[in-house]
Parts: structure tokens; C-alpha cells; sequence
């Protein structure tokens, strides 16, 4: 499932195909929806953004659209009248005079009012969003020391959208490898100072993930593995997905483990779990 970073580049991607860009014509194929493509064709979209994994299409008349698109759901941008070639089935369509953005594909998406909102039984429960401007470090740490969270394993928390929206998969991975921290440590059991660094890097490199595509490792070595003919899903991570390879640290081997039937990836050594 795309993670924050993917789903924050889809919004700002529509956003420049659809915002601002005059009346829209508007469907809904959900028979539920239907009667919105009425009441919304013909309005300007005035933002498209995202909170967590969750987009939020804004109309002018203070009713927006939002989507999910859990596992299967898919966006597609594309200049008017090029429909893509796709067994998938198409959900909401926004086309402008030059361009069209297309969801297919199991979605939740809901049409909701300024008081839906406020009240939306997901958004309403989500953690700050890492990529949001207004987000400090010194939040999220606030968060990792706070009693609802001290006492759950970091694995579960960095899954949890109540903690911080947007984190997913690799993302977890990642920002655990960096902090050097292990996954069944909970914030409780760490340091003022490892806590520090954690929240520091939660914001970091779901930011640097955001700017380069989901790219996690450091730029610099990503310049000198890419100059040296590596491919991207070879030099994209520090630590997911890197099962049996040499941790970039330390040089002891990338383990791969599963819990609740989703895979984490880390370094024994750089992630010493914290003595009970
Ligand atoms: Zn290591």
C-alpha cells in the first residue's frame, strides 16, 4: 500500500492538473455517489492534499471528496480523452479542459460537508501527519513520551495512523534502522536522548521520501551506487527489503522478520534490543 510520501505526490500531481484550472466535469460510478457528479460538475477544485494515506479533493462550495485507497484503489493522471488501458473500475473522474484524474479501483470515497469532516470517524482519530509544514519534531516526541503510546512496541506504533498519519511498510523499517532502535523496544524503554533522535528521524525521512520518490538511503550513496550501474530497488533503502545483505553501518546482514503478517527489516547490531 502506498505509504504517505506516494500518496502526498499524488495529491500535490492532481492538484496541478485540476486545481484552479476552471468548472470541472465530475462523475461518480457508485450508485450512492452518483447525485454528486451533478452538484459538483461545473465547480472549481480550490485544493488537493492529503492527510495520512487519505486524499482530500476541495470544491469551492465547501464539500470535499475524500478517498482512500486501501490496497487496491490507483490514480490516474492524463490529458483529455486518453482514457488508459485498464481492466480496472473506474470510481470518480475529475476532467478539466486539458487533463483528467481518474480513480479506479476499490476505494472508500465519501463527498463530505465542513461538519463531516470534523466528525469523519478516520480523520478524526489520525496523528499528525509527518509531512505537514507545521509539524515539529518536538511533536512527535511529545507523542512517543505520552501514555497512550509509551508502553506499545515501536513495530506497532510506527503502523499506527493514531501515532503519526502517513507512516506505513518502509517507512517503519526505515526510520527504526536510522534511529537505532529495535522494534519491540517501546518508547518507555529508551532514552531521552534515543527518543530525541527518533522523532528527528520520523520527520526526516518521511520528508527526504516525499522529495525523492520514496528513496529512504542517503543521497550521497545513492549518487555513488547509482554511478556504479546499481539499480533502484537495490540502492532505494537503507534497510527494507535488504534481507541477508550487508548493513551499510555495521556489515553484519539485513534480518527479515514478520509480525502480524507484515515484514520489518532490521541490523542485530545496530538495533540492539533495549535490556528489560
Ligand atoms: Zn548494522
Amino acid at each position: 500500500m502506498p505509504e504517505g510520501p506516494e500518496i502526498r505526490r499524488v495529491a500535490s500531481r492532481i492538484s496541478k492538473v485540476v486545481a484552479n484550472q476552471g468548472p470541472l466535469q465530475v462523475t461518480f460510478t457508485q450508485p450512492h455517489l452518483h447525485h454528486f457528479g451533478e452538484i459538483l460538475s461545473g465547480r472549481q477544485v480550490l485544493n488537493v492534499t492529503s492527510r495520512g494515506k487519505a486524499l482530500l479533493t476541495q470544491f469551492e462550495g465547501a464539500l470535499t471528496v475524500y478517498s482512500h485507497n486501501q490496497l487496491y484503489g490507483r490514480w490516474s493522471i492524463s490529458r483529455i480523452g486518453r482514457v488508459p488501458k485498464t481492466t480496472r473500475t473506474l470510481r470518480f473522474a475529475m476532467h478539466s479542459t486539458t487533463h483528467s484524474a481518474l480513480l479506479y479501483s476499490a476505494s472508500e470515497i465519501a463527498v463530505l460537508s465542513p461538519e463531516e469532516m470534523e466528525n469523519h470517524p478516520f480523520l478524526t482519530k489520525l496523528g499528525p501527519d509527518a509531512l505537514d509544514d507545521g509539524v515539529h519534531w518536538r511533536d512527535v516526541l511529545k507523542r512517543l513520551m505520552d501514555k497512550r503510546f509509551h508502553k506499545r512496541s515501536l513495530a506497532a506504533l510506527y503502523l499506527d495512523q493514531t501515532f503519526i498519519a502517513g507512516t506505513g511498510n518502509y517507512l517503519r523499517s526505515e526510520i527504526l534502522h536510522q534511529s537505532g532502535v529495535h522494534p519491540f523496544d517501546r518508547p518507555c524503554d529508551l532514552t531521552r536522548k534515543q527518543l530525541g533522535l527518533l522523532a528527528r528521524t520520523t520527520l526526516s525521512l518521511s520528508r527526504q521520501a516525499y522529495v525523492t520518490s520514496g528513496i529512504t538511503n542517503t543521497p550521497a550513496r545513492v549518487k555513488r551506487l547509482k554511478a556504479a550501474g546499481i539499480r533502484r530497488s537495490r540502492y532505494r533503502h537503507l534497510a527494507f527489503a535488504r534481507s541477508e545483505q550487508p548493513c551499510y553501518r555495521c556489515s553484519d546482514l539485513i534480518e527479515r522478520i514478520e509480525i502480524s503478517g507484515r515484514r520489518l527489516y532490521l541490523c542485530r547490531r545496530c538495533q540492539p534490543k533495549h535490556l528489560p
